[in-house]
C-alpha cells in the first residue's frame, strides 16, 4: 500500500522502535504513547481492519501479544493492562492498518475507555439470540 504509513515503517522506510519481529508482525513502540510502554502489534500482510485481517494472522496475533504483554509486565512492574483494537474513524481509528494496542496501566493514568450504560435485560436477551445466529 503506497500510502500507508504502517506500511512504510514496515518496508523501513519511516523509523521505529522495533521491540519484536518475526515472520509475521511487527510491534513497534506508538510515537505518541498512552502511557510508557505503549505498543503497536502490526501484522506485516496489509489489511485495514479487523474484517480484512486474514485467519491466520487472527490466529497468531494473540500468541504475539500475549509474549510482549508479558515481557512489558516484566520489565515495567506492571501488572495491569489494555489490549484495544480500534476499527473505523468513529471508533478512533486513524491508521487504516490493522494493529493491536498493548497499552500498560498505571494508577491515576487518567486513561477513560467508555462509560457504562443502564441496560434492558429483554432487549438484551433478543440481542443475545440474534448475534448468536449471526455468528458463522
Ligand atoms: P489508531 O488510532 O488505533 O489507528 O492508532 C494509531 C496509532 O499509531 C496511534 O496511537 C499513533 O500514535 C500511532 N502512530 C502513528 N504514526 C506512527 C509512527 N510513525 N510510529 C509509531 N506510531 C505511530
Ligand atoms: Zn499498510
Amino acid at each position: 500500500m503506497n500510502d500507508c504509513i504502517f506500511c512504510k515503517i514496515l518496508n523501513n522506510e519511516i523509523p521505529s522502535f522495533t521491540v519484536y519481529e518475526d515472520e509475521n508482525f511487527k510491534a513497534i513502540l506508538d510515537i505518541a504513547p498512552a502511557t510508557k510502554g505503549h505498543v503497536l502489534v502490526i501484522p506485516k500482510e496489509h489489511s485495514e481492519n479487523i474484517f480484512d485481517l486474514s485467519n491466520d494472522k487472527a490466529e497468531k496475533l494473540f500468541l504475539v501479544a500475549k509474549k510482549i504483554t508479558t515481557a512489558l509486565k516484566n520489565i515495567l512492574n506492571v501488572s495491569n493492562f489494555n489490549l484495544i483494537q480500534n476499527n473505523g474513524r468513529i471508533a478512533g481509528q486513524t491508521v487504516n492498518h490493522f494493529h493491536l494496542h498493548i497499552i500498560p496501566r498505571y494508577s491515576l493514568d487518567e486513561i477513560s475507555l467508555w462509560v457504562p450504560h443502564e441496560n434492558d435485560p429483554s432487549v438484551t436477551e433478543n440481542f443475545a439470540n440474534e448475534v448468536k445466529n449471526a455468528i458463522k
